[in-house]
């Protein structure tokens, strides 16, 4: 059934042509509103006459001498520490250097979690994943979580960000109190959304060049996560040289948005760097980040460049990321984000004594996309503890490699930390786990509840001792990147024959069947998938895509919902969720699907074919009225659709059913 289902990889192409073409676009992940506002702000005019409703509070607040400094945040994706000339001296970064040079700098920070949306949700919000909620890439930030960027613009300031990779669109609610959130990306080289730094710095420049002072502009480069594919002349030599490549591309276009940033602005600026992990390169034999919670994936750079403020020295203090929030708050003056896990650094960045608490780490990878145990671990001092089914305890002071476990010799240390961790793990999670959902949504969902989630179950297998699996398992993903269906097919199915709870290689081997056009197979092994893992939102998607495409909706509906449950802003779940509910054959599922479509066509508002579905589920409605021998009902039904979409009218008229309607 070409055509049928609105898939969101349609929108990430139609994406990249620009806002103008929003009105075309099929479908999409993420909203259309942040998108047609971030057309605006590049326009040259003063953003805050462009801005929305959102800001027209802040936008009237009358300009002060006395303003609170500018803030800009930089996130660099995926960079470790000795990927930077000044921590290493092995490649050339002289726009990071500068900034190192003049701030204070922490050269092996610590990230809480090495996965991009969880990391940036604890920069922003100053929390832990696990009192966050956001625990894993693709988990929205529950309703109630305070974080920088509200803060801010509680008190005045203009907001907007900059991101370029998939993981921080803004269906996962990192847009909170940003004014404008950019997240504008094209395909890029691995099948993901992405934007390439120049884009990224052209776009916060031309806002940033109109900006009103006081201003918060967070810029999120994503060049340096995998695959790397430097521009030619970045390439360095080497087996990480492509990897180093990318760093230094994205250290120019560093340097040009800060010469780009208008002298006004920048007398009064604190500007944050940091990372949101690092990056494996083949350390403890994992080539990427999220699988083990090693110094490799963890240590960041972190800087806090605010001249004639803040005395250019080199910090050894673990801060953490979670700091990161709190401490840019108290330089700007303003009051911290209440009950978080971070505290301010301010005393240390001002040369005085302070000690940094230890830092607790966590990856729920293993567990979410494998089946295996997940990890914690708390770096205290000289020693980290890594809690996992085989535990490990490392002195970093002698053995920065992590490479010797002393948790034998070292009994009373590792005690002593597990017992600290365990204590961290008491804390409460900072709000509900709920995402805010409209009154459409709650209409959609009907009485069904949520499957409940599967808290990993004791005795799973540490995922160090899965290294083979876990190599087999990037050769399926290679094939199936590739298009080779069978030679993935076969990688994930000898996983599955040694390990027949592997989720990834159930959902995986269902993908390929599914691409490979093999529905029916697909189906079971998707169905597999999500028995495997129910809280997944990629399973759920597959699952649901091949039902809808057999024509089987009854089966696909329910999937759609799930994964709406789960990515509440998702407007390819809504879309083919109300769809799926108009085809089931059973009209009473016609209400249901009205309320989906109808939010879908209300995170998705410029989109013309949202509304003509919607349209056409009240023409569903009518028919069902008349039917029932309800003209007045199927009357009311058919002003409805013509309200929403004048179109309906020629489609009722042409109905044979519904023609009667049509004067
Ligand atoms: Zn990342």
């Amino acid at each position: 059934m070409p055509g049928f289902l609105t898939s969101p990889a349609d929108a990430k192409i139609r994406r990249s042509r620009g806002g103008l073409l929003l009105a075309v676009v099929a479908s999409g992940f993420c909203l259309v509103a942040p998108l047609l506002r971030a057309s605006l702000a590049t326009a040259p005019v003063r953003p805050s006459a462009t801005q929305g409703g959102k800001s027209a509070g802040a936008a009237a607040a009358p300009a002060k001498p006395d303003l609170h400094p500018n803030l800009m945040l930089i996130t660099v994706d995926t960079l470790r520490p000795d990927a930077l000339g000044w921590v290493a001296g092995k490649n050339d970064t002289p726009a990071f250097d500068a900034y190192a040079a003049e701030g204070v700098r922490f050269a092996a920070a610590v990230s809480p979690v090495p996965l991009t949306l969880p990391a940036h949700a604890s920069i922003l919000s100053g929390l832990l994943p696990r009192r966050s909620g956001v625990r894993d890439e693709g988990q929205p930030l529950p309703a109630g979580v305070l974080t920088l960027a509200e803060r801010l613009e509680q008190n005045g300031y203009s907001t907007a960000a900059f991101v370029s990779g998939a993981p921080l669109e803004s269906i996962y609610g990192l847009d909170r109190g940003f004014a404008l959130y950019d997240d504008r990306m094209a395909e890029g080289a691995a099948g993901a959304a992405e934007r390439r730094a120049f884009d990224t710095t052209t776009a916060a420049l031309a806002w940033i060049a109109t900006a009103r002072s006081p201003w918060f502009v967070w810029v999120h480069y994503y060049d340096a996560h995998d695959p790397y594919e430097p521009p030619q002349s970045f390439l360095r030599p080497g087996p990480r040289g492509a990897y180093d490549g990318e760093v230094a591309y994205i250290d120019a276009w560093l340097g040009r948005l800060r010469a780009g940033v208008p002298a006004t602005a920048s007398a009064n600026l604190l500007t944050v760097l940091a990372s949101d992990h690092g990056e494996a390169l083949g350390e403890h034999r994992e080539k990427t980040h999220g699988l083990f919670l090693y110094d490799a994936t963890t240590d960041v750079p972190l800087v806090f460049h605010f001249p004639g403020r803040l005395k250019a020295v080199a910090s050894r203090e673990p801060a953490r990321l979670i700091d990161l929030a709190p401490t840019s708050l108290d330089l700007l003056g303003l009051a911290p984000l209440p009950g978080i896990d971070g505290i301010s650094l301010r005393p240390l960045l001002e040369g005085k004594p302070q000690a940094v608490p230890a830092a607790y780490l966590e990856t729920r990878q293993p567990w979410n996309r494998f089946g295996w145990a997940p990890l914690t671990a708390l770096r205290d001092g000289t020693w980290k503890l890594i809690a996992a089914p085989r535990s490990e305890l490392y002195d970093l002071n002698k053995d920065a490699g992590e490479g010797t476990n002393r948790i034998d010799a070292e009994h009373p240390v590792a005690d002593r930390l597990t017992a600290a961790l365990r204590e961290i793990e008491k804390r409460p999670a900072a709000s509900g786990r709920g995402v805010a959902v409209s009154e459409a949504a709650r209409r959609a969902f009907g009485e069904r509840g949520a499957t409940k989630s599967l808290a990993p179950p004791p005795g799973l297998p540490d995922p160090k001792d899965r290294l083979e699996l876990h190599d087999r398992l990037e050769a399926g993903e290679d094939a199936l990147r590739e298009g080779r269906y069978a030679a993935a097919i076969a990688a994930f199915d000898a996983v599955l024959g040694a390990e027949p709870t592997n989720r990834f290689a159930a959902l995986r081997s269902g993908t390929a069947l599914l691409q490979a056009g093999r529905l029916d197979e697909a189906a079971k092994r998707l169905t597999r998938a999500v028995e495997l893992d129910p809280e997944g939102a990629e399973a759920r998607s597959a699952l649901a895509t091949v039902f809808s495409r057999l024509g089987r909706f009854r089966a696909a509906a329910p999937q759609w919902l799930e994964l709406a449950r789960r990515q509440p802003r998702r407007v390819d779940a809504w879309s083919n969720l109300g769809l799926a509910l108009g085809r089931t054959g059973n009209p009473a599922d016609l209400d249901r699907a009205v309320a989906a479509l109808a939010e879908a066509a209300r995170l998705d508002p410029g989109n013309p074919r949202r509304r003509s579905d919607l349209a056409d589920a009240h023409l569903a409605l009518a028919r069902r009225a008349l039917g029932q021998g309800n003209r007045s009902a199927a009357n009311r039904a058919l002003i409805s659709a013509v309200e929403i979409d004048p179109g309906a009218r020629n489609r009722a008229a042409a109905d044979p059913k519904l023609s009667v309607l049509v004067r």
